[in-house]
């Protein structure tokens, strides 16, 4: 058997959405909907991790609203709670700052002794994160708040399927809607 999976968590539209307030932190944040089936199924093939380009607070408030509600403490048991300090950013023609998850972070020797890249998965509504870890990536719509959203729990159908591939990186994963079995 392979070693088991890593799923790198994108946080704003991919697992929530929300709106930065400076007195109801949390009660701007809405949950996806099948969030608590998607991380329970999942964990059954796939440790956990985080990586969001939100800062450390609306991270731990979302992570706090996702014990509070759905039970599952991820704050606890993910691999790590990257944020947007571990991003690296770049400046666009206009002068705006985009952030990326540069891949070669995933090369520390700790998470290389228990993850190998090629048994990293990373879910993200901004492939351009991952501009330099494509192989990484399986792309997810964004979400803003639509209740009858069910990309989550295709999406765990996919994950589950590819799971046991030796190599997640040379998996074709743009088009993954199309290889979901209904
Ligand atoms: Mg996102």
């Amino acid at each position: 058997m392979p070693p088991r999976p890593l799923l790198i968590l994108d946080l704003d539209e991919t697992l929530w959405h929300g709106a930065p307030d400076p007195t109801h932190t949390t009660a701007h944040i809405t949950l996806r909907p099948h969030l608590r089936d998607f991380l329970h199924d999942t964990h059954a093939a796939y440790d956990h991790a985080i990586w969001t380009a939100a800062s450390p607070d609306w991270m731990h408030a979302g992570l706090q609203l996702i014990h509070t509600q759905i039970g599952l403490d991820l704050a606890r048991t993910a691999a790590f709670l990257w944020h947007r300090d571990r991003c690296s950013w770049h400046r666009d023609e206009h002068g705006d700052l985009h952030p990326r998850k540069p891949a070669r972070k995933l090369r520390a020797t700790w998470i290389r002794s228990r993850s190998p890249r090629e048994r990293i998965l990373a879910i993200d509504d901004r492939p351009q994160n991952w501009a330099s870890g494509y192989g990484h990536l399986v792309r997810v719509t964004p979400w803003t708040g639509d209740p009858t959203d069910d990309e989550l729990p295709r999406l765990a159908r996919y994950l589950l399927s590819i799971a046991d591939t030796p190599d997640l990186r040379r998996v074709e994963k743009r088009g993954w809607r199309g290889r979901v079995l209904e």
